[in-house]
């Protein structure tokens, strides 16, 4: 095997199941002399067997020759399942590290974790980069949006090679330096608890399309196709008109029918909003896609309430097909703005928060391509974010704000008309509240104010003079200056 002498390898991989596979494929496809390790022996065998002909890869099968394997400094990356695992991994590299190298963590960890781990690997002198990845076993592969954290220092000799097997748009690398310790990998978070959004919500324009047209998959697959060309072009719409088309071979039928309608999660989305209501940020559309997928997953409250909670629901009677459509496809198009402009405060408030000055016309950048969420319209956020880097709000952003309002009239058809006939579109009803929470003058939130006051003598400010005050609810009612 070509390579084999120590120290020649410029990249490692610890971690060679589905994702740390393809990852250590796409370096070597890309010229890199690729360490390989996995704690089970046969797992790199089977790479090397398989695929070595792609490239140089190094085997070892303990992690002192793989370490031994790579050139100084030494660039690790670990892909192991997230949690225990990766710490474990972290403890047997640390006495076979020196000064300077760098482990990159590009499993799904929690940021929490990812600035604990800079801390402790930062104390022996190691560089520590936690990378959200995304693009699933297909992106490693063919190439991801990469989101790497960490120090400036260590992007300066790791970037390049991330830069080099990421995706790329209009010949734009989709991987850039994110921030500090645990800014990759929140900014991966978020990204994913946007695809619960954008998913939820697309599941929400096909139930509306199959309930108020009485469509079927294959239909509702065409209009998918349809919309695909146009401002929603984005991977989750393809893969839903592909899905919505396929036929299942057992039975004939329609393959979504044959699917069991309860949708599975594993963490991301929780954790995205767990912060969010830390940060006190309001990101409706993600919370609603997560506990959507829980209502769905609410097996004995759903099995007590079918057939006996009353609708009170008329026949949906949708008098012009094309217009419907259209209302629908402007309503998923508002709505999916809103989860964005959301997710994109969410980044805002953590990057103040931590202090990680995360550039958010970077990550609609990095997003274009090789991640879930890839879509034509991020081109429009990067956009609004050079317009204004500090932009406040991105439905505010000029082009938004046109292209939203645009669609605001259908919008409120849709949500009215889902509430009239009985059919749940959570995230869109919920972001149309916050659009009009957001742009509402007066919100009552006064009234809640002034509640808080009688029992809790929380004080209140006034709109006519400046201070902070309290009324004596159960005496005189006097008002005092606090
Ligand atoms: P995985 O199923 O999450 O993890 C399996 C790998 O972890 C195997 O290599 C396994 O080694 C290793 N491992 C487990 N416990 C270990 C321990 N205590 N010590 C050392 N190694 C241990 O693999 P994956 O799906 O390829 O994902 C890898 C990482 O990428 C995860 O953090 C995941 O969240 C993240 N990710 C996955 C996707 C995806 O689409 N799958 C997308 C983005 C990010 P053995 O072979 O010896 O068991």
């Amino acid at each position: 095997m070509p390579g084999t002498e120590p120290g020649t390898a410029q990249i490692g991989v610890t971690g060679l199941a589905v994702m740390g596979r393809n990852l250590a494929r796409n370096f070597a496809r890309h010229g890199y002399t690729v360490a390989v390790h996995n704690r089970s022996n046969s797992k790199t065998q089977s790479l090397v067997a398989d695929h070595g002909h792609e490239g140089t890869f190094v085997a070892s099968e303990s992690m002192a020759d793989f370490v031994a394997s790579l050139e100084r400094p030494r660039k690790v990356v670990i892909m192991v399942k997230a949690g225990g695992p990766t710490d474990a991994v972290i403890q047997e590299l640390i006495p076979l590290l020196e000064q300077g190298d760098i482990v990159i963590d590009a499993g799904n960890a929690h940021f929490p974790d990812t600035i604990r781990r800079e801390n402790e690997l930062k104390a022996h002198g190691l560089h520590f980069v936690g990378s959200g990845v995304s693009g699933g076993e297909e992106g490693a592969l063919n190439g991801p949006s990469i989101m790497p954290g960490g120090s400036r220092e260590s992007y300066t000799t790791l970037g390049p090679i991330l830069e080099d097997i990421s995706a790329k748009v209009d010949g734009v690398p989709c991987c850039t330096y994110i921030g500090p310790d645990g800014a990759g990998h929140f900014v991966k978070m978020v990204h994913n608890g946007i695809e619960y959004a954008d998913m939820q919500l697309i599941a929400e324009a096909y139930d509306l399309l199959k309930q108020g047209l009485g469509a079927s998959a294959a239909e509702i697959g065409q209009i998918f196709a349809d919309w695909n060309t146009g401002d929603l072009e984005s991977f989750l719409i393809e893969i839903t008109a592909d899905v919505l088309a396929h036929v299942d071979a057992a039975t004939g039928q329609a393959f979504v029918d044959v699917i069991e309608d309860r949708a599975e999660q594993k963490g991301t989305g929780r954790w995205t909003v767990q912060n969010a209501l830390d940060l006190g940020v309001p990101i409706t559309g993600i919370a609603e896609a997560t506990f959507a997928r829980a209502l769905s997953g609410s097996v004995p409250q759903r099995t007590a309430a079918v057939g006996v909670l009353p609708a009170h629901t008329a026949d949906w009677d949708v008098k012009d097909r094309d217009a419907f459509i259209e209302d629908v496809r402007l309503a998923l198009y508002a709505s999916k703005v809103v989860a964005y402009s959301q997710g994109f405060d969410q980044i805002a408030a953590a990057s103040a928060e931590f202090g990680w000055d995360i550039d958010r016309g970077a990550m609609a950048r990095i997003w274009r391509g090789g991640c879930i969420i890839r879509a034509r319209f991020l081109n429009r956020i990067t956009e609004a974010y050079e317009r204004n880097p500090q932009l406040p709000l991105l439905l505010a952003d000029e082009y938004f704000t046109g292209a939203v309002g645009n669609g605001v009239a259908a919008w409120r058809r849709i949500v009215a008309g889902a509430a009239q006939n009985g059919v749940p579109v959570p995230a869109f009803s919920s972001s149309l509240a916050y659009y009009d929470g957001v742009r509402a003058e007066r919100l009552p939130a006064n009234l809640i104010q002034a509640q808080r006051d009688f029992f809790g003598a929380h004080t209140y400010r006034r709109v006519d003079r400046a201070g902070t005050f309290h009324t004596e609810w159960t005496g005189d009612r006097t008002e005092t200056a606090q």
